[in-house]
């Protein structure tokens, strides 16, 4: 039976980036090497790593201010790594979700940190909104997509200081403006690659204003200068991340990939609003178009496990809600079919009758 992927990370990859990795793990590049054995120092690996990082520059047009880097450690070693680089004295944080209040909390340890607001009063299930950023902070980090809860930032703030953000569910969903970024990090395993690898951009001046000495595997100016080969890279999830690339510019860039999102996120949505069984949990204006959360109605909450096991009958898999807010999650990154969404509708529509 088809399996429809719906696991918000490690999650669903496109066909087209397991095949082509399955096989550069057998043979290489035609180095009758495996992609796990070969040096990474090679020509052939050397060109993975360029072409990777050249086709991130042209799918999210960053501009030639920027620097694009592969770096291990995945997102969450970017909540110490942003601060460590670039945190002085104080950083303004919005609160918007668990991802997020980690990130406050690695940033605390190298400055001041003013949270200008917090979504926790009603379990993150909005994004907030009214907040002012002090003209002295740094930078104001943000969590574009908050994959636990089902909240996304459909415009960046309007703010006077440099903005970074933490894309990790979101990154390659949507085009976005890089030039108001001082650092835009995503880990690999929602929109890109297996896990294991972080994608980072970094404005070049942002770099170098910290007074306190940084150790080389967390100074992003060593990673940058060394193209992203200071030491070795992860090679089979940076070679994963370069068939993805790849494959987003052949279905024709970013815009043609969000307008995708937004069809299949809709079609989900409705039929949430639609059935008398579910309720989404997130503010309608703040929905996310990559993690749709949904829980049963109060007086059908009962019936939760047993449409996990009827959707797992359809070969509906990964919809479980994160513990913090139960219920359901359906992830649809970019991999995502639309024939997928459809057929987690049918089966919400199907087992509307059986109730
Ligand atoms: C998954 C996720 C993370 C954590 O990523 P790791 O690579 O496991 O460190 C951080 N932020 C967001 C928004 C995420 O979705």
């Amino acid at each position: 039976m088809k399996k429809h992927n719906f696991y918000a990370g490690p999650s669903i990859l496109s066909e087209y980036t397991i095949k082509n990795t399955a096989a550069a793990v057998e043979n290489f590049a035609g180095t009758g090497l495996s992609l796990m054995e070969v040096s990474h120092r090679s020509r052939e690996f050397v060109a993975v790593m360029d072409e990777a990082r050249a086709l991130v520059r042209e799918l999210l047009d960053v501009p030639e201010s920027h620097d694009v880097i592969f770096l291990g450690g995945g997102a969450s070693l970017q909540f110490c790594m942003v601060p460590y680089n670039i945190l002085n004295k104080k950083a303004a944080y919005l609160d918007s979700g668990t991802w997020a209040s980690k990130a406050i909390k690695e940033a605390k340890i190298f400055g001041e940190v003013e949270v200008v607001a917090s979504s926790k009063d009603r379990n993150y299930s909005y994004i907030p909104k009214h907040y002012t950023i002090s003209p002295e902070a740094e930078y104001f980090h943000i969590t574009t997509n908050n994959t636990i809860f089902g909240t996304e930032l459909h415009h960046l703030p309007d703010v006077p200081v440099p903005l970074v953000s933490d894309m990790s569910s979101d990154i390659f969903a949507r085009p976005v403006d890089v030039s108001r970024f001082d650092v835009i990090y995503a880990g690999a395993q929602k929109n890109l690659a297996p896990s294991g690898v972080a994608v980072v951009i970094v404005r070049r001046d942002a770099l170098g204003r910290v007074e306190r000495p940084i150790p080389s595997m967390l100074d992003y100016r060593i990673h940058v200068n060394s193209g992203s080969m200071y030491n070795t890279p992860p090679v089979v999830p940076v070679y994963a991340a370069l068939q993805t690339l790849k494959w987003y510019k052949e279905l024709g860039g970013i815009a043609v990939i969000r307008q995708k999102n937004i069809e299949k996120a809709t079609i989900l949505y409705d039929e949430i609003d639609r059935n008398r069984l579910f309720t989404g949990t997130a503010a309608v204006e703040d929905r996310s178009l990559m993690n749709v959360c949904f829980v049963m109605n109060e007086e059908y909450r009962t019936l939760e496990s047993s449409f996990n096991e009827y959707a797992s009958a359809r070969g509906i898999v990964g919809i479980k809600g994160h513990r913090s807010v139960g219920g359901f999650r359906a992830s649809i990154y970019n991999a995502m079919p639309k024939s997928s969404v459809e057929t987690l509708v049918e089966a919400m529509k199907s087992f509307e009758q059986t109730v």
